[in-house]
């Protein structure tokens, strides 16, 4: 079926003659088609543009600074308790070497000494009798060196939270 220049017709919203209009109205008859595009067209029509509520945008200025408010402070919350436990996690671990250090500095640095020289022998024992060395570190390694591990670790972490949170402090858009 040609629906030429019905459909034109009806999409461009034409004035019609009445002989044109005559013709439509028999095409229409014929054509569920073109039928149905004036069935939207007259839907179209009717529509109304839906108003917003007054002050609409205002509230929901306020309501969109409020909520960035309250994202920010639930950030700085959070990232004060992540500190304050990542530190209270430090202290307790570094504990014992800083007391230690506190009390008795020489005596420390003695016991490092030595821990360090039987690190040393245990190393070479440990070559002569031709040991698998990676089997046996935990046991001679001594405390200090994994809370210095520890410690680059929790720095590390804690340098990449801050990282994420100063990239996603201020969301974009709506
Ligand atoms: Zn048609």
């Amino acid at each position: 079926m040609d629906h030429r220049p019905f459909e034109d017709w009806l999409l461009d919203n034409q004035t019609l003659t009445v002989d044109e209009e005559r013709q439509l109205n028999a095409h229409l008859q014929g054509c569920p088609s073109c039928t149905a595009l004036a069935e939207v067209n007259l839907a179209l029509k009717m529509v109304k543009m839906a108003v917003p509520a007054a002050g609409f945008s205002d509230r929901f200025q306020v309501r969109l600074v409020a909520q960035k408010k309250a994202l920010r402070r639930r950030n700085f919350w959070g990232f004060t308790l992540l500190a304050l436990s990542a530190l209270s996690v430090l202290t307790l671990i570094a504990w014992p070497v800083i007391t230690g250090l506190l009390h008795s500095p020489v005596e420390l640095l003695a016991s490092w000494i030595s821990s360090l020289l039987s690190l040393w022998a245990a190393f070479q024992a440990m070559t002569h009798a031709g040991l698998v060395l990676f089997k046996v570190i935990p046991d001679f390694i001594p405390a200090y060196i994994w809370t210095i591990v520890l410690f680059a670790a929790c720095g590390w972490s804690l340098l990449w939270v801050l990282s994420l949170i100063k990239f996603t402090k201020f969301p974009q858009g709506v």
